[in-house]
């Protein structure tokens, strides 16, 4: 069943757990995340990302009613999120498609141009009854982690509840040492920067750059009060790595291809769910 951003999150709450958000471009990854999450009979978020289809992936409308109709049939919970939106005009086509919750990224700017344009965005999705995510400090790089690296630059506390205070988001993105994409090497995350946030906040928390972290890493964080994680990368290499162990790329059809990547992407999703609900 489709359910807001807003009622997801207090499940999440209720149980001391995190809710997986996964991107979902494709039909394939959409069965996968959601699946997982009915073969779990667990809660789970389907997000697009404004990069995927400026990757020439698939448009927000194409893809936006697909995932609301698989929403909606789903036997758990699902959220239908906009990830990353990084300027209003895309939004607004998201609220429009039907999105229940949106993300608006302006970490690139200056704080006091995030703080104005997130301000809009929660005026706009108010208008549709949307939830809004907002991120204060920067991870550095965007979704998938393409485009240019930038230094990372760690949410202030005090900041992250000032921002929430001020424009009324209804869920905040922090950064604490993760980043998108692949890890080439080891996070350091700083988990005490996670318990000061959290103790000053009074909406949910999100981490992003979720997957590629280790079991213990993502149980210490969700102790720590995050209740949001977005995964992506991960999944999408496991997908892609069972078609070439498998040998499917020599003398495969498509479709053959397709049904192998989908199985291997619902088993890392499942694990992933798992380990954020605490089972
Ligand atoms: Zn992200």
């Amino acid at each position: 069943m489709l359910v807001s951003l807003k009622q997801i999150l207090k499940i999440a709450e209720a149980n001391k757990c995190a809710i997986g958000s996964f991107n979902t471009p494709n039909l394939e990854s959409m069965r996968a995340v959601i699946g997982a999450a009915e073969a779990l009979g667990q809660p789970v978020i389907i997000m697009h990302a404004q990069i995927h289809e400026e990757m020439g992936l698939c448009t927000i409308e194409e893809i936006g009613k697909i995932m609301l109709f698989m929403a909606d049939k789903a036997t758990v919970p699902v959220c239908v999120h906009l990830d990353h939106g990084t300027d209003l005009a895309y939004l607004k086509r998201g609220l429009d498609v039907g999105f229940t919750s949106i993300m608006y990224d302006g970490s690139e700017l200056s704080a006091h141009e995030n703080y104005a344009n997130t301000c809009i965005a929660v005026e706009m999705a108010a208008k549709y009854g949307a939830s809004v995510e907002a991120e204060v400090g920067s991870l550095g790089s965007r979704e998938g982690g393409g485009g240019p690296k930038k230094e990372s630059v760690f949410t202030d506390p005090e900041e992250a509840r000032l921002f929430v205070e001020a424009t009324g988001v209804d869920a905040l993105a922090c950064a604490f040492g993760t980043a998108h994409g692949m890890y080439t090497e080891k996070p350091k995350l700083d988990f005490e920067r996670v318990a000061n946030i959290h103790k000053k906040l009074s909406v949910p928390m999100v981490m992003h750059g979720g997957s590629g972290v280790d079991e213990e890493s993502y149980r210490r964080l969700i102790q720590n009060g995050i209740r949001k994680i977005n995964y992506y990368s991960y999944m999408a290499k496991a997908g892609g790595v069972a078609a070439l162990v498998a040998g499917m790329l020599d003398n495969s059809t498509f479709h053959e291809i397709v049904l192998h990547v989908e199985k291997a992407m619902k088993e890392n999703a499942k694990d992933a769910i798992k380990v954020f609900m605490g089972k």
